[in-house]
């Protein structure tokens, strides 16, 4: 019984060397995987399920691939890729994940989380997140022209960008009273989640027992994954 976890790949057509290391992920070191669970910003953007963009098939049809051997693939989303629904699910054969979600591994029950819901002290991203989340607005992005989705998707990657290069670096990362409620809401010692680019691993103490919070690593750089099996866990460099 493998389980990996990966989180921040922002896939994306510009670029194919980080696609083409998920794909030998994939075709590697998760084969014969009890589970893989992807935990948000999978792709850098996801303008909806019906975009034909053909990097963003293959990686579909190697998850479907994967599913197919047995692996169970869980996908959640993140915000780049907050679009991502239910035929994207049917096509890549995952099964979508709630954000915060509970989870059994080994024996034990943690949390995962993509973790851009931890950053409450950027006001000005959480307003833009209750936003994106608003059914009515996802319906009526959804049904612009393709095009159209792609250049709205392009302006907010750019404020995206501009907004981060100006706000200091702990507005941009977790809150601790963010965490210490998923741990007490989710009554778990751990946590997995990525969004920060900030890998690596943290013991806290929360109401008196502690907790460790695993942060995942973005893909453009270090590409620290979990891996979880009956000896234990390991964040580790992507093995691919
Ligand atoms: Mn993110």
């Amino acid at each position: 019984m493998t389980a990996w976890f990966a989180s921040d790949l922002h896939l994306d057509p510009s670029t194919p060397e980080i696609a083409a290391r998920f794909l030998r992920f994939l075709a590697g070191p998760v084969q014969g995987a009890r589970s893989l669970f992807l935990l948000g910003d999978l792709f850098e953007a996801w303008i909806g399920d019906d975009d034909p963009e053909p990097a963003h098939r293959r990686v579909v049809a190697a998850l479907a691939a994967l599913s197919a051997s047995g692996t169970l693939v869980y996908v959640m989303r993140g915000n780049r890729d907050f679009m991502l629904g239910e035929r994207f699910c049917k096509d890549a054969g995952a099964i979508l994940l709630e954000d915060p979600a509970i989870l059994t591994i080994a024996g034990e029950r943690i949390a995962v989380s993509h973790g851009d819901g931890l950053c409450v002290d950027d006001r000005a991203y959480q307003k833009l997140r209750a936003l994106v989340r608003d059914p009515a607005l996802r319906a009526g992005f959804a049904r612009l022209p393709i095009e159209a989705r792609r250049r709205l998707a392009a302006e907010a990657r750019e404020g995206s960008r501009e907004h981060l290069a100006n706000a200091a670096g702990y507005i941009t990362d977790v809150n601790a009273g963010a965490v210490a409620s998923v741990f007490r809401g989710a009554g778990v010692g751990f946590l997995i989640h990525g969004h920060t680019h900030r890998p690596g691993v943290h013991r806290l103490p929360v109401d008196g027992s502690e907790r460790t919070r695993v942060v995942l690593g973005a893909w453009h750089d270090a590409a620290d994954v979990v891996r979880w099996d009956e000896t234990g866990w390991q964040l580790i460099p992507c093995p691919a």
